[in-house]
């Protein structure tokens, strides 16, 4: 039978976890009675979690799983999972039971109400370090500023999207993805419903060093504003305009000051290195969008699938 409801999470080394997120995930659904799937996509794990999904699909048909041959990270695993979700909903999850199932039937009730994306927004967050918090803050106040689509604040992945929104996400063939900042893109009646994100259940966080943050904020402001090209216009004027400035200030003081006024080897350097850098900084800023359309133009696979599990071979 054809689900109505596809749960899909990735899955990146939680073997511990799986079979609680199965557990209490088919709880919340036998409560909501609808039919429904739960489509796993491991992301090239090391640990044993691509066995776990096989056992758990032995046990229960409506868990399927698609297993990468490698780690492609988590917004190509989500992708996966939109690809092979055949519900009319479909609700993306984290695997670590940190969006407890238990919100499904809030979202559920107000995908019925008629709302085509319902979205997690979390009213308080355990488990998670300070330095995480501030910088989640500040990267969504500043994605706010310098993007025309509207991403709703402190909200995650969490979230329902009905079948047309889901069809529409799978139309941007974009290799640099942000789900966060696709989804509220493809527009239709979006709405949030509160929840208290939990600690995770078992195993540890992966997205926690700046280095697996930063290029996921980088390819949230890439993929979204030309605001950091636009930056060095802007720069540019700015330092045209002090120095069109300048320039009269010095000929003023040529022509009518007395003696030597300005005795320039150090001003002259600091200038010089000042705008170097400014130019090396506009320099990087166009390179990180040069190696995105790259990426774009060398139109490799999103992914590679290793092994399935629920799915007919074509
Ligand atoms: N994940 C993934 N690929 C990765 C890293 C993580 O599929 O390369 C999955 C992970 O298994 C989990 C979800 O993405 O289901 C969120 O990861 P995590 O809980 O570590 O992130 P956090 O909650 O700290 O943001
Ligand atoms: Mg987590």
């Amino acid at each position: 039978m054809k689900p109505t409801i596809s749960i899909i999470s990735p899955v990146y080394n939680e073997e511990a976890v799986l079979p609680e997120l199965y557990r209490r995930v088919s709880k919340v659904m036998e409560e909501i009675g609808e039919p429904w799937e739960l489509v796993l996509v491991n992301d090239g794990s090391r640990d044993n979690s691509a066995q776990v999904i096989a056992e758990l699909h032995a046990q229960d048909a409506r868990v399927k799983g698609v297993s990468f041959s490698r780690n492609f990270g988590f917004q190509v695993a989500a992708t996966a999972g939109l690809e092979h979700a055949q519900g009319d909903a479909v609700i993306l999850t984290d695997a670590d039971l940190q969006d407890p199932p238990e919100v499904y039937p809030k979202m559920v009730a107000k995908w019925r109400e008629g709302y085509d994306v319902v979205y997690g927004v979390r009213e308080s967050r355990e488990g998670e370090t300070w330095f995480k918090l501030v910088t989640a803050k500040a990267f969504y106040r500043l994605i706010q500023r310098i993007t025309t689509i509207n991403i709703p604040l402190d909200t995650g992945d969490f979230r329902l999207v009905d079948r047309r929104v889901v069809d529409a996400i799978l139309r941007m063939p974009e290799r640099n993805r942000f789900l966060r900042g696709m989804v509220p893109w493809v527009g239709y009646k979006q709405i949030g419903v509160t929840y208290e994100r939990a600690a995770r259940f078992a195993g540890d966080a992966k997205f926690t060093s700046i280095g697996k943050m930063l290029p996921f904020a980088v390819d949230a402001i890439t993929g979204f504003s030309y605001f950091p090209l636009q930056l060095a216009t802007y720069l540019g004027f700015v330092i045209a305009a002090i120095s069109g400035l300048a320039i009269l200030f010095v000929v003023t003081l040529r022509l009518f000051g007395s003696g030597d006024p300005l005795m320039g080897q150090a001003t002259t350097l600091v200038a010089v290195l000042f705008l170097g850098g400014v130019q090396l900084i506009s320099l990087g800023i166009i390179g990180e969008y040069l190696g995105r359309i790259y990426d774009e133009v060398k139109g490799r696979p999103l992914y590679l699938v290793d092994e399935k599990w629920g799915y007919e071979e074509r």
